[in-house]
């Protein structure tokens, strides 16, 4: 549990919703002094997420790869970008600008990067907030270079480069290379670091050594150009690493930007068979209360229409089952079918916004109302339950 120094102004770091335990009591922030229900709850368990940053740290670094510590997986909660911090990452990165302020109110000094290519709407946080930002457009690079000016600071990008995954960054080689020029040559406040990718998220394109062999040639290409080495060329993503961990990761590739597999590990587990026995997935645990069991029927009874989201459901007539209600929903976790009960016996069968339905006829414990279930994650249900203002989260 976090212990918090009563000479902290609480109100200074507060994040809607956390409960913090303050000299062994409980207290929300937002709420002082008014009663607010303990369940559903995320636990995040500091230590195991240590672990995780230095195992995948200290594999990187034996192959010259520095790694971005990405934060937005876990919605920035700052106890968890505190150990970040204290990992020693060179930049902690998140696509939302509001994590990175959290974590700057919680006290937390490191360099920041922006990983979402900025919104026009965005540059004076930007360049306020951050060190370093991925870019894919002229305009956006011209309006970064004056509010730096500005602000007086000196702002470094890293220029993407779209290889076919078709999200972001720069399709045509030219306009790459143009941009790379106008960064180096006439965008004083700007400097330009490195060049980047991302793959593997829209188009479901594969991190080759091709594609960074690829990523290479283009940083070749700016560097001939401006007359000097690239700092950094960042291969990508978790779907970059496995290049990494097999020693095919092409040299000069030299930054990843590692979000899922810190936070989870499953990715390379479950989509590249990789053993990774040496990483905790129970960093999360989720937890609910049952509000109520019942033996029930476990087909509805009626005439079948709709469920609460205009859905035909499918139910399966296996008689009457005992049967648990938790307090918990699609508002919080949205897809009831990407939460995982610890317990083997339990059954999820469905959920409605504000309920969750599971079948507890085999499970391992003699569940009452009042007890809590306990429930591993994916990165999408982190993501959501970590976002939802009423779980709450719980650091140990
Ligand atoms: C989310 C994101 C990452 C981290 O991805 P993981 O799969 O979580 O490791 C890296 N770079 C960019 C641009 C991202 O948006």
């Amino acid at each position: 549990m976090i212990d918090i120094n009563n000479s902290y102004d609480l109100s200074n770091f507060a994040v809607p919703g956390v409960l913090y335990f303050v000299k062994g009591g409980l207290l929300n922030i937002m709420e002082k002094g008014k009663t607010r229900n303990t369940y559903p709850l995320i636990e995040l368990d500091l230590g195991k997420l240590r672990n995780n940053i230095d195992q995948i740290v200290s594999r990187c670094s034996d192959r010259g790869v520095s790694v971005t510590g990405v934060i937005k997986g876990f919605t920035g909660i700052p106890e968890g970008v505190k150990v970040f911090a204290d990992a020693g990452f060179d930049y902690i990165a998140s696509s939302r600008l509001e994590q990175i302020q959290g974590a700057i109110d919680y006290g937390i000094k490191a360099d920041y990067m922006l990983i979402r290519v900025p919104m026009l709407s965005e540059i004076e946080s930007v360049i306020r907030l951050t060190d370093i930002s991925l870019n894919s457009e002229v305009e956006v690079l011209k309006a970064l270079n004056k509010e730096a000016l500005k602000q007086g600071k000196t702002h470094k990008v890293i220029l993407m480069a779209d290889l076919g995954d078709l999200r972001e960054g720069f399709w045509e080689k030219k306009e790459l290379l143009d941009s790379a020029i106008m960064v180096e040559n006439e965008l004083d406040a700007l400097y330009l670091a490195g060049i980047g990718t991302n793959l593997g998220c829209f188009g479901s394109v594969k991190a080759t050594p091709e594609k960074m062999n690829n990523l290479i040639d283009y940083a070749e290409m700016i560097e001939k150009a401006i007359g000097r080495k690239l700092e950094i060329i960042s291969g990508g993503a978790t779907k970059s690493l496995p290049m990494v961990l097999d020693g095919t990761m092409p040299a000069r590739i030299n930054n990843l930007r590692i979000g899922e597999t810190i936070v989870l590990a499953r990715d390379l587990k479950d989509l590249f068979g990789l053993d990774m026995s040496y990483m905790f997935q129970d960093v999360f645990t989720l937890k609910a209360e049952i509000i109520e069991v019942k033996n029930k029927p476990s087909y509805p009874v009626g005439e079948i229409a709709y469920d609460a989201f205009g859905n035909h459901g499918t139910y399966e007539d296996l008689g009457i089952r005992k049967k648990a209600l938790l307090g918990i929903g699609k508002v919080d976790i949205a897809y009831p079918d990407m939460i995982y009960p610890r317990d083997k016996g339990v059954k999820i069968l469905g959920a409605s916004s504000d309920h969750l339905i599971i079948d507890i006829e085999e499970a391992d414990r003699d569940y009452k109302v009042g007890d809590n279930m306990e429930f591993d994650l994916c990165y999408a249900t982190i993501v959501f339950a970590t976002n939802s203002p009423n779980v709450k989260i719980l650091c140990k």
